[in-house]
């Protein structure tokens, strides 16, 4: 749902990026997922790890000793806010250490990475550079992007339709109330705007609390960014209008701001972070899903889908091609697989596949690559066995949250304790096909403390599998 003009816009700033790319090649890694997916955990750790070449064997330029060292630079781009990977860190390594605030909105942040390229004329080009922007965003503002091809009234009919299904009357009681009782088309006043946009975004709230993701934009409405409280965000679906619309009345000036969320918000988001992306990560926190049972798996895979409908693979103006930057590669990672026994690991990942599948077919038949993984950016967990029943049972070893509650016994975030997961289904299908729960026991754990420290005394943190996340996302363009 491009306009040409925003082609062009992408083409040129991209060439001015390959522009300065050829004195430094530059890779640009978005990082996204919906709202607690892990995203903010993924970063740190994996910005930390190059930083400190913390243990990664599954990332080649390292393994191979190629890999010379990284640094934090500036960001090129001083109008986005910057990753606060130092106040993240900070969090994660103090005493007692507590899991850093999430992303709440995009920033940014640029790694410069010195390596030996492993090409038999690099010997004598010397050790070679590459920039890796990270652009951390919300996966909500992704399911915003379907907005640009929807007027305002088709919109409206999509949203109401679903906030009138039945099982809804809970969550969306009050708005569609508050739609009843106003006239649209009274000339229009901001209260009443006001009115109705609180009582829209209080049912996209309650209805995500109750586990929806899928069909929520706007994104805005759920994750405000840096636009809380902004009149752009002062808007709600309406219903056909009864009579002739006049310019001046409400239903007009809820019609407008609509118009200015797609242009103002959802495409220069789209035009100047999305569009310009090489490689992209989508964090999946699966294992909540699967927790919350059917619905909620189905729910994600919808999300899913949708977001990855977004994707801009193969679809350029012609004309404009070579300019255009794709996304060559997407890895889905299902996050915070330390809550999982090792031995399930290989079983999530089947999992997540499975949740994909539609959204990577398209993606493949656009020419991107795909790969499902399922990792731990931070490694809250030990393993162990206890036997119960005479039998030998694989637990986790870590310290629940405060005010984490399991089988009745609650956690006051001090205690140390030995817990049996649950085991993942062997065939991922089984959880399509008879809709039955996966019974895990799932508790919240806090970050590991006593980090081990390295030779030059920062500390390691461990992880899980970000090694081969990250040989994926970027071993390529340091071959
Ligand atoms: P986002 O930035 O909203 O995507 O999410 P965060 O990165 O802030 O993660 C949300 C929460 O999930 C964190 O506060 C942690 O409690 C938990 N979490 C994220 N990643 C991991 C992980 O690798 N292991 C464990 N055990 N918990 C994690």
């Amino acid at each position: 749902p491009t306009r040409i003009t925003d082609e062009l816009g992408i083409a040129l700033s991209n060439l001015a990026d390959s522009a300065t790319g050829v004195l430094t090649p530059t890779l640009r890694l978005g990082v996204t997922g919906l709202s607690r997916a892990g995203k903010t955990i993924f970063i740190t750790a994996l910005v930390h790890n190059l930083l400190t070449q913390g243990r990664l064997p599954g990332f080649a330029p390292l393994a191979e000793g190629r890999f010379i060292g990284a640094r934090l630079a500036e960001y090129p781009d001083a109008t986005i806010p910057r990753f606060a990977y130092e106040q993240h860190l900070a969090a994660l390594t103090a005493n007692p250490p507590v899991w850093p605030e999430s992303t709440r909105r995009i920033s940014q942040l640029r790694l410069v990475l010195r390596y030996q390229s492993a090409k038999w004329w690099s010997g004598m080009a010397g050790p070679a550079t590459l920039n890796l922007d990270i652009v951390d965003y919300p996966g909500e503002w992704l399911l915003d992007l379907p907005l640009l091809g929807l007027s305002f009234a088709e919109w409206s009919a999509d949203a109401l339709a679903r906030a009138r299904l039945p099982g809804h009357a809970d969550e969306a009681g009050e708005f569609l109330a508050a739609l009843e009782g106003t006239d649209m088309l009274a000339p229009a006043s901001d209260p009443e705007a006001e009115r109705l946009a609180a009582a829209f975004t209080a049912y996209l709230r309650r209805s995500r609390e109750h586990g929806a993701l899928s069909t929520l934009p706007p994104g805005r409405f759920l994750l405000p960014g840096d636009l809380e409280g902004s009149p752009a965000l002062t808007f709600a679906p309406l219903p056909p209008p009864a009579g002739p619309v006049r310019r001046s009345s409400l239903h007009a000036m809820l019609e407008n701001r609509y118009e200015a969320y797609k242009d103002r918000i959802v495409r220069p988001f789209f035009r100047d972070h999305f569009a310009r992306l090489d490689r992209q990560v989508v964090l999946v926190d699966t294992l909540r899903a699967l927790n919350a049972g059917p619905a909620a798996v189905s729910d994600l895979e919808t999300a899913l889908t949708a977001v990855l409908a977004c994707f801009r693979q193969g679809e350029a103006n012609m004309l404009l091609r070579p300019f255009s930057r794709r996304i060559d590669r997407i890895l889905f990672a299902a996050t915070k697989a330390d809550h999982v026994h090792h031995t399930s690991h290989d079983r999530l990942e089947a999992i997540l596949n499975r949740l994909v599948a539609n959204a990577a077919r398209r993606a493949r038949f656009a020419g991107a690559q795909t790969r499902s993984m399922a990792i731990a950016g931070i490694r809250a967990t030990g393993e162990g066995t206890i036997r119960e029943h005479g039998e030998t049972l694989p637990t986790l070893i870590g310290t629940p949250l405060a005010g984490e509650v399991l089988d009745g016994a609650s956690y006051d975030g001090s205690t140390e304790i030995a817990l049996f997961p649950g085991d993942l289904p062997e065939r991922p299908d089984s959880l399509f096909e008879n809709g039955t729960p996966v019974a895990l026991n799932f508790l919240r754990f806090a970050p590991p403390a006593r980090l081990e420290r390295n030779a030059a005394g920062d500390p390691v943190l461990p992880h899980i599998r970000l090694d081969r996340a990250l040989d994926y996302l970027i071993g390529d363009w340091m071959a």
